[in-house]
Order: C-alpha cells, then sequence, then structure tokens
C-alpha cells in the first residue's frame, strides 16, 4: 500500500467557468488556468502520481505545450491514472477537499464523486469529496481564489 498527496490552486475570475471535477458550477467567477483549471482533478491527479512517485501533472502536460491549452482536466487525469495502471498499481480509495468560500458546493458533491469514479473506473464509495470555506480567511476566502487537497493510497496489482 502506498499514499499520494496532491494540492492545486488557482486564481478565482471573471468570464471563466468553475469546473471542479469535471462538474460545471454555476458561479460569477470561474478558475484561470492554461487548461479549464480544474482544481479538483489536478490535486487528485497530483495525488495518483504521487503515489506512485511519477512525478506531478505539471511535469506530464506543461504548461508551455499548446495540446493542453483548455484542456479537459478529467480526460487529464484519465490519463495519470491508465499511467498508473501500466505502472501496475491500482487505486484504493481517494479522499480530497476543495476550499472556496462561495459557490457552497454541498449540491453538487455527489455529481464530483460520481464523475471522478466513473473517469477513475472506481466504485463510488472509493471516492469523498469534501467542501470547506476559510472562514473567510486568505485567498480562498476573499474570494480570489479556489485550493482543493487530495490523498490517494494506491496498491500493487
Ligand atoms: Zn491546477
Amino acid at each position: 500500500m502506498r499514499v499520494g498527496h496532491g494540492f492545486d490552486a488557482h486564481r478565482l475570475v471573471e468570464g471563466r467557468e468553475l469546473v471542479l471535477g469535471g462538474v460545471r458550477v454555476p458561479h460569477a467567477t470561474g478558475a484561470l488556468g492554461h487548461s479549464d483549471a480544474d482544481v479538483l482533478a489536478h490535486a487528485i491527479a497530483d495525488a495518483l502520481l504521487g503515489a506512485a512517485a511519477l512525478g506531478d501533472l505539471g511535469g506530464h502536460f506543461p504548461d508551455s505545450d499548446e495540446r493542453w491549452r483548455n484542456a479537459d482536466s478529467m480526460e487529464l487525469l484519465g490519463l495519470c491514472a491508465a499511467e498508473l495502471q501500466r505502472a501496475g498499481y491500482r487505486v484504493e480509495n481517494v479522499d480530497a477537499t476543495i476550499v472556496v468560500q462561495q459557490p457552497r458546493l454541498a449540491g453538487f458533491i455527489p455529481a464530483m464523486r460520481e464523475s471522478l469514479a466513473a473517469r477513475l473506473g472506481l466504485a463510488l464509495d472509493r471516492i469523498s469529496v469534501k467542501a470547506k470555506t476559510s472562514e473567510g480567511m486568505g485567498y480562498t476566502g476573499d474570494g480570489s481564489g479556489i485550493a482543493a487537497y487530495a490523498v490517494a493510497a494506491i496498491e500493487r496489482r
């Protein structure tokens, strides 16, 4: 059994969509980034890659590469999962926390879990997503940004 950790953060700006775990969340601002800036998918991808000591998302899909402009991060997550499989691992479980003041995400979490479980080919009870505020403190509290943390456990097949 091996464990990996992932962290990601993006600025929130007007004129961008907010996509979390492949789910579009209606909001006045969205995450700014080279890809679709899906902070949840990015944190989980880094946790999976980290568990297998396979580097990080930025190393696999660099910002400097035009191929990944406006990329669907769920596709990138699927590619990371496939790489883990090739390396001989299977995912045991993923647990993630999104930190943002607004919007309130509770109503979207079931759809995020389903979307992630489908992409990773896992049963729903192996995927946990939680949402927290930072009680108004810092960049996740003042509306300027969104962050996500994830841990993943993997096992040799
Ligand atoms: Zn990111």
